[in-house]
Order: structure tokens, then sequence, then C-alpha cells
């Protein structure tokens, strides 16, 4: 028959694209388009790529909780408010990364108990989880104590110390610059902006809201 192109879609801008025009990345082996994509260095293999995601958690491996950037968002409205109420796709944005379907779905994942990471996270800023609406997608968070705001926290952290010591091994050299790694989070955070943007348009979701 032959007509029959295989196409794939770019997991991290979500482009469909011709699978011959794709790249499998070397570090989570899905396919990506090569715009969405920096060459894997370490392998001296011009051909190995890394998908911007990968790369980015190489260069600056996570040492704290995926919903860091929430509860740092948290501790710093604490200062001007006492009742913050996020849409999820904000979320998405704080955290660089997309909350999991259960959030979703499942009022249940919002409940405000320390065994789960994410609850941990504004459990520990000083807040609580007062509204949740499942069915628009957003959650009012309540100011339930204060913890002080550290600007330089973060920043500190990252510049100290970057790399555990197992990767030392990697020549520094061997590393992707500054500058691309500038341009890989402005990249990132760009595709994160219109994904959210696209979320709020669609609003797609058929979840039933459980107060
Ligand atoms: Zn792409
Ligand atoms: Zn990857």
């Amino acid at each position: 028959m032959g007509g029959i192109t295989l196409k794939d879609e770019c997991g991290i801008c979500g482009r469909v694209l011709r699978v011959a025009y794709m790249r499998k990345c070397q570090r989570c082996k899905k396919l990506f388009c090569r715009d969405c994509m920096v060459p894997d260095v370490s392998t001296g293999d011009p051909t190995a790529m890394l998908c911007l995601h990968c790369a980015r958690r190489i260069v600056s491996p996570r040492t704290v909780s995926k919903y860091e950037g929430l509860e740092r968002h948290l501790k710093f409205r604490a200062a001007f408010t006492s009742t913050v109420k996020l849409p999820f796709a904000r979320i998405d944005g704080l955290i660089g990364s997309n909350l999991p379907m259960a959030a979703y779905r499942d009022t249940a994942w919002w409940s405000n108990t320390s065994s789960s990471a994410h609850a941990k996270a504004w459990l520990e800023a000083g807040w609580e989880v007062q509204e949740l609406n499942l069915k628009e997608g957003y959650v009012t968070f309540k100011k339930v104590r204060s913890v002080p705001f550290k600007k330089t926290k973060r920043r500190s952290l990252e510049i100290s110390k970057p790399f555990t010591p197992v990767s030392v091994h990697i020549p520094r050299s061997k590393l992707p610059s500054k500058t691309k790694v500038s341009k890989l989070y402005a990249r990132i955070k760009n595709l994160e902006r219109q994904r959210a943007t696209a979320r709020r348009q669609i609003r797609g979701f058929k979840a039933r809201p459980r107060h």
C-alpha cells in the first residue's frame, strides 16, 4: 500500500511530525523533535541526543521535591495575603512539570496530609487546601501559619552544589554551556506557558467536583 507515514507527537512541544524527523532521547527513550533536543555530548556520539527535560535534569539535578516551586510561591504570597487561588495550569508552571492525573480526578490527592510529598509542600509553607474545584480546575489555599520566606535559599543551593559527587567523573567541559542551558530554560518556560494557555482554552477534562 504505502502512503502511510508514521507520525508521532513531540513529547515537549507537542508538534506532530514524521518519525523520520524525530529522535529518541538517550535518557528517557521518548521521541522528540530536534528543536526540543540537544546533543548528548557526554557520549562523544554526535547523533546521540537528549530531550530538553532530561538535559535540564542532568545539568541541575533535582535535589528538592518536585513541588518546591509551589512551596516557595505560597511562602512568598504569605507576606501579602491569606488566601491564594491557583488554577491547576498555574501550578504546572510553578512546579515546572505537570500535575499528575490524580490531581485532576481525585479529591483525596488534595488532602492536607503530610504523608504525601505534594501536600507536604503546602503544609510546610504554612498553607492548607481550603477549597477544591476539580470541574473548573483550581484550588484555593488558606494560610494557617507564618513561615519566613528566604529569597536566597534556592539560588545559593543551585550555585553552591549543582552536582552530586557521583557525577564528578563526567568532565565539566562536556556539560552544556551556561548559555545553552539558559536558552533551554527559556524554551521550556515558553512551552509551559503555551501549554497552560491551551489548557485554559480547552478545559476538557471530565471530573466531577466533589467538595
Ligand atoms: Zn518538540
Ligand atoms: Zn529525555
